[in-house]
């Protein structure tokens, strides 16, 4: 590719979308372009609509050349611009962290939606960039916040995500399968674990595979639902007795997660579908009453 810019935004953004060889749909090349512009020009959609004449430098030339080379590398874009939206907000990402998903959105919704009008004091487990319990601290206000992640490096910028939005979490090293945790009387205890099996791995994109992290990702075929036994035992004397109990789960194991959560005494049991209509979210409260 040649150093020379396209002189309007309109053309930029057909130069980037063709530029970029990747396995998308057309609509999600157009908005990875869309970030890329905002990034590296400073160009938003409006801005391409309106299409007056640009005038790039050198530096932002080599910079795009760049950016296409590590995207049709299969490195996700939120990686190589740092940053990715969550909830209406943006949050530092690297590839120790998993990019927050749409689906996590979901989760976050559901847990405003209920509480909305309280101060709750919640536990995140594995929390990665720390979009679960930053968001909720911005729309509960006054909300107490712990998180825990196994990775000290996660935790790092799980902190500066923290900073960045101006909100008090209490982050904590904790490896759950092996060490417990000194919470007690919690309102709500929230999870996105680890959920795609090794069989699952062979229907997943390379970008994913080959740049983020496995450990927030994967769990042995033979127990897929290491970690939700775990954490719903935890989460027992975690939890308030009205506590609930949030997790976001691989759409396969609705009915054994809600099953395994009944068994343990779980109340008020239910699986939630996301907006593809796949089941998602698991939600139970402590008590049997
Ligand atoms: N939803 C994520 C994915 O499919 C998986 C998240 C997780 O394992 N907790 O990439």
């Amino acid at each position: 590719m040649s150093n020379k810019i396209p002189d309007s935004p309109k053309k930029l953004l057909q130069y980037i979308t063709s530029a970029i060889k990747l396995e998308e749909s057309p609509e999600e090349i157009t908005s990875i372009a869309h970030l890329i512009m905002e990034h590296i020009f400073g160009i938003d959609k409006t801005e391409i609509i309106v299409d007056r004449s640009i005038n790039a430098n050198k530096v932002q030339a080599k910079e795009l050349n760049k950016f296409i080379e590590r995207l049709n590398n299969h490195e996700p874009v939120q990686y190589i611009i740092g940053e990715a939206d969550f909830y209406g907000r943006k949050f530092k990402v690297n590839p120790g962290v998993l990019i927050p998903r749409n689906e996590t959105e979901e989760l976050v919704h559901l847990i405003i939606k209920e509480n909305t009008g309280k101060k709750i004091k919640f536990l995140d487990i594995g929390t990665g960039t720390g979009c679960i319990p930053i968001t909720i601290l911005k729309e509960l206000k006054g909300s107490r916040a712990f998180a825990i992640d196994i990775d000290p490096r996660v935790i790092k910028t799980a902190r500066q995500n923290a900073e960045l939005h101006q909100v008090q979490v209490e982050f904590m090293l904790i490896d759950i399968l092996n060490e417990s945790i000194p919470q007690h009387g919690l309102d709500v205890i929230v999870s996105n674990p680890p959920y795609v099996t090794e069989t699952d791995k062979k229907e997943m994109k390379s970008n994913v595979l080959k740049h983020e992290p496995a450990r927030a990702l994967f769990v042995e075929d033979a127990d897929p639902l290491l970690f939700y036994r775990r954490i719903a035992e935890l989460a027992k004397n975690a939890l308030k007795e009205e506590g609930a109990l949030y997790f976001e789960i691989n759409e396969k194991y609705g009915e054994d997660i809600q099953a395994l959560l009944e068994a343990m005494e779980y109340s008020n049991v239910q699986v939630i579908k996301d907006l593809n209509g796949k089941n998602r979210i698991v939600r139970a409260s402590n008590s049997i009453n």
